[in-house]
């Protein structure tokens, strides 16, 4: 098979650890016999040094033409101005709208080696294997918003609104997962209280009307919260709207102890040249200018977003089990970077832990 993957390396530690997915991505492709076709375009901090905008035309259009998007991190100190006209992460935003990517799967899952970086106790992270699944493109982060002086009092308002067509389209691909896993979907409302998440509900029990061999059960968002923490392995596949979604994927994302090893894929409609959803990959953590021209970033997220690229815009089931199988090896050697690296383990670069993972494929 032959694709073209437009990269997005953005700033910090972004160009570090998408240089590094590139290299697992090489092994993969002479292992399995695959050309895969690169092209780097800016995004972020350092597209608007070089050109004014956070997302040039360019960059947009190459991703609106490839098969499928992996971006490192924007961002960093030098654009932090909270009153700056342009920032990075506007960038962001604005290739996610034009993409059209209103999914967002976040898996999360915590290698044996790594439990005691967790916050939460050992027991309790057995088993731990979950993916959310969050809506990105509507919610209350889209709805219509107001601020106004009445009375000599400031008020804001902001507006949460989900048609019924928006949540069938994430809820049908929140069971196809859960029918890909261990058939079990949690749909995350407020339907005690917001008539958006009654609607939600509705809509989520009519999809599940295709999906009998799924077992379907509706959490409030307090309550999923709360049972994340306590009994983590509960879950399989969680979906949510747009704000609920985001505060449950970074919860969730604290289980392991560290966001370097996390992945993610954003994916939408349109769909690449196999038919399959032309998404946008990358890991959940930021640009890390803390650490940034050191080297020594854990490039695992990324190269398990790759993984999930594999998957998820091509098709290729067994090239992204090698992927996760040679990373779970690689942990399990005791190789680690700093950021996972625990008492006397001595620590790797990026250069060394890519090195490690290729060896494993
Ligand atoms: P961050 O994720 O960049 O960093 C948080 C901490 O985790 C830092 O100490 C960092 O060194 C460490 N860390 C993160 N990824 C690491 C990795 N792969 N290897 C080793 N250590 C790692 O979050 P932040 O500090 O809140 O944000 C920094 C910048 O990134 C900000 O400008 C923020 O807006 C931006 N940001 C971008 C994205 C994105 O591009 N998707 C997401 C979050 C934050």
């Amino acid at each position: 098979m032959e694709a073209h993957i437009i990269v997005l390396p953005g700033d910090g530690i972004g160009p570090e650890v998408t240089e590094a997915a590139l290299a697992v991505l090489n092994a993969i492709g002479a292992k399995f016999g695959h050309t895969f076709n690169t092209a780097e375009h800016l995004i972020g901090g350092i597209a608007i040094d070089e050109t004014g905008t956070s997302l040039p035309d360019d960059t947009l259009a190459a991703c609106l033409a490839s098969d499928a998007v992996l971006l490192g991190a924007v961002g960093g100190y030098k654009w932090d101005d909270p009153s700056a006209k342009v920032r990075p992460e506007q960038g962001l935003l604005a290739i996610r709208k034009e993409m059209g990517l209103f999914a967002n799967l976040r898996p999360v899952t915590i290698h044996p080696d790594l439990a005691d970086a967790s916050p939460l106790k050992q027991e309790k992270l057995e088993g731990v294997d979950l993916l959310v699944i969050r809506e990105l493109t509507g919610g209350i982060y889209f709805g219509d918003r107001e601020r106004w002086e009445e009375d000599g009092e400031a008020w804001a308002k902001d507006t949460m609104i989900y048609s019924a067509s928006e949540v069938r389209r994430i809820a049908d691909i929140a069971f196809k997962a859960a029918q890909g896993r261990r058939g079990k979907l949690s749909s995350i409302d407020k339907a005690n209280v917001l008539d958006a998440s009654r609607l939600w509900r509705t809509a989520v029990l009519e999809v599940a009307e295709d999906y009998p061999d799924v077992e379907l059960e509706h959490v409030l968002v307090d309550a999923a919260t709360m049972h994340l923490l306590n009994r983590p392995a509960s879950f399989d596949v969680m979906v949510a709207g747009n704000m609920f979604g985001d505060i449950i994927t970074d919860e969730a994302s604290m289980l392991p102890g560290s966001m370097g090893n996390l992945p993610s894929a954003s994916l939408g409609e349109s769909l690449n040249r196999f038919g399959l959803p032309r998404g946008l990959y990358e890991p959940i953590h930021g640009s890390a200018p803390d650490i940034a021209g050191q080297g020594i970033a854990n490039p695992i997220g990324t190269i398990m977003s790759l993984g999930m690229m594999l998957r998820h815009s091509f098709g290729m089931e067994a090239e992204a089990a090698a992927i996760e199988a040679a990373v779970d090896a690689t942990i399990s050697q005791g190789t680690r970077t700093g950021d996972i690296a625990r008492g006397t383990q001595q620590a790797v670069n990026t250069q060394e832990m890519t090195a490690a993972i290729i060896a494993n494929l």
